[in-house]
């Protein structure tokens, strides 16, 4: 399977999970997670269409974005979707148009500090502890939106999470509801314009459409020829 194909195949099951669930296809957006892959294979995917690209790791991310922009005619919009240490802030914000992966308000208050433009953010919400993945409390998010939404330099855009591994299908389904009622619960006790639900992967992404996904991030689906 070459990126072409992927990114065609997924792009199809997006449509049919939006459809299926009564919500237009474009009320979903990609970010193709290329992590891992060669600066060849991105730019051959930024080729074929795919216009939001995700890396979890800065130091990878330093080589690879400039490589792929040297190469491509319209460059994409880059999320870091990965835990990002404060002491690399400073880098992140030179490499990435959107931080989907803050998860703490200590990292928040570094990219406030260093940014110059108000920074696209999303909360990661974390409703396993896993020792790889970091995140807020789904009991501390609100607390944590209040404070980060009154720093200069960010605009919180949304939420995010990485379900769980390993769970049942259904088990996933309850993960990313949890995610869209917080979302809801925030958004009106607030009177927020709508927050964007990051949430799904190559295994769960139809799942998390069908459960109000806004953005989801899509690596191996795409990726992995
Ligand atoms: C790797 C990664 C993805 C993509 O995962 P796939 O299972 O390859 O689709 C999405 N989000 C985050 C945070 C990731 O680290």
């Amino acid at each position: 399977m070459s990126v072409e194909q992927g990114l065609h195949t997924v792009r199809e099951r997006i449509a049919d999970a939006a459809i299926r669930s009564g919500r237009e296809p474009d009320q979903i957006r990609l970010v193709g997670v290329s992590k891992g892959s060669d600066p060849e294979l991105v730019s051959a995917a930024i080729i074929a269409g795919l216009r939001e690209v995700g890396e979890n790791r800065v130091q990878e991310a330093v080589a690879k974005i400039p490589a792929v922009v040297s190469v491509v005619k319209e460059k994409p919009t880059w999320h870091l979707v990965g835990h990002l240490q404060t002491n690399k802030a400073r880098a992140a914000l030179g490499l990435f148009d959107v931080i989907q992966s803050v998860d703490s308000v200590r990292v928040a208050h570094a990219l406030s500090r260093l940014a110059d433009h108000p920074l696209p953010i999303l909360l990661e919400v974390q409703f396993a502890r896993t020792p790889d993945r970091f995140g807020f409390d789904p009991g501390a998010v609100g607390g944590a939106l209040d404070e980060i939404g009154a720093l200069p330099g960010v605009r919180v855009i949304g939420l995010m999470t990485v379900a769980p591994l390993g769970l049942e299908p259904e088990s996933t389904r309850m993960v990313f509801r949890a995610l869209r009622e917080e979302r809801d619960r925030l958004q009106e006790a607030r009177g927020l314009p709508s927050l964007e639900l990051s949430m799904g992967m190559t295994d769960d992404y139809e799942i998390a459409i069908e459960e109000g996904a806004t953005v989801v991030r899509i690596g191996r689906a795409i990726f992995a020829a």
